[in-house]
């Protein structure tokens, strides 16, 4: 193929670099000055804008002085991997599509036409490969943040990971935690939840209560989650739609412990 009459050219410069450190006392890194790479695969807007969200709402508390400055940390703690994991992933990606050694050209041009579309064709295999290149699947399960009680439920998402969605009677759990701020889901039956406790809990503007049954219309929620209709579990959600908290019982203390650390 041959190219001609270009309107508009420019030189682009390919960076491939990372910063060590994305926190120096008051000062932080987000986006491209953190982490910097080819854009094969589309990765780095996204990236810089997770890295924004995840600060954005730490940085808000921490104005606030309302929780722990050990929060702040935490911002480091879970995006350094995850930029980490996008520099690797896209110099892999960048040298298979542009190497010029024989056995990568000849993998490029015969294997690969084949191979992907098979791949794909596999349910499981092209949910994982839309989950990382949406990364709708980055997850903080090793962050201090992060919170599993031993009773939590065995199954469904854990701390650290982004709450699902599901339908809940005639809304869905991402509409009922968008607004700004924490979100508490009680889940299963009601006299799980002692009233006075739940309401000890609230925290107007910035920690929301929200009930999830079988009887209103939640099963599907439950059942996203990992409880049976008739299991009690909790899930405190993050600002940035991630579970910070989970366990399982109408047991609060831990919880307790735990927003009052972070949420204040
Ligand atoms: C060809 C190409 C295609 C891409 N395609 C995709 C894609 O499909 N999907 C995707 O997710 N990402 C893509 N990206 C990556 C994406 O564009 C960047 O990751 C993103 O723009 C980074 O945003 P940022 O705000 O962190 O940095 P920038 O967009 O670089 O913004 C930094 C700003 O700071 C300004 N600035 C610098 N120094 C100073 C200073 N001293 N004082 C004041 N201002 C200053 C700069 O002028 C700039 O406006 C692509 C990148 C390229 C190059």
């Amino acid at each position: 193929m041959r190219l001609r009459d270009p309107v508009w050219m420019t030189n682009f410069r390919l960076h491939h670099r990372g910063a060590t450190r994305y926190r120096s006392g008051p000062m932080f890194l987000a986006g491209d000055a953190a982490h910097i790479h080819s854009p094969v695969g589309a990765q780095g807007m996204n990236t810089g804008i997770q890295d924004a969200v995840n600060l954005g709402w730490k940085l808000a508390q921490a104005l606030r002085g309302t929780a722990d400055p050990a929060l702040l940390d935490s911002y480091e703690a879970e995006r350094a991997r995850v930029g980490r994991k996008v520099l690797r992933f896209t110099d892999r990606a960048f040298t298979a599509a542009t190497s010029t050694r024989p056995a990568v050209r000849f993998a490029r041009a015969r294997i690969a036409p084949a191979v992907i579309p098979a791949v794909l064709g596999v349910r499981p295999l092209r949910s994982t490969a839309f989950r990382t290149v949406s990364q709708l699947g980055i997850r903080y399960r090793r962050s201090p943040l992060s919170c599993d009680e031993p009773g939590a439920p065995r199954r469904g998402p854990r701390a650290g990971d982004r709450l699902p969605d599901a339908p809940v009677g005639n809304t869905t759990l991402h509409r009922l935690t968008a607004a700004p701020g924490w979100h508490l889901l009680l889940c299963g039956p009601a006299p799980a939840w002692p009233p006075d406790a739940v309401a000890s809990l609230t925290r107007p503007g910035r920690l929301t209560v929200h009930r999830v049954t079988a009887a209103d219309g939640g099963g599907p929620a439950l059942r996203r989650l990992g409880l049976a209709p008739d299991s009690a579990g909790l899930y405190l959600v993050r600002p940035d739609g991630h579970i910070g908290y989970r366990a399982g019982g109408g047991d609060l203390r831990g919880l307790t412990a735990y927003v009052s650390r972070w949420v204040g």
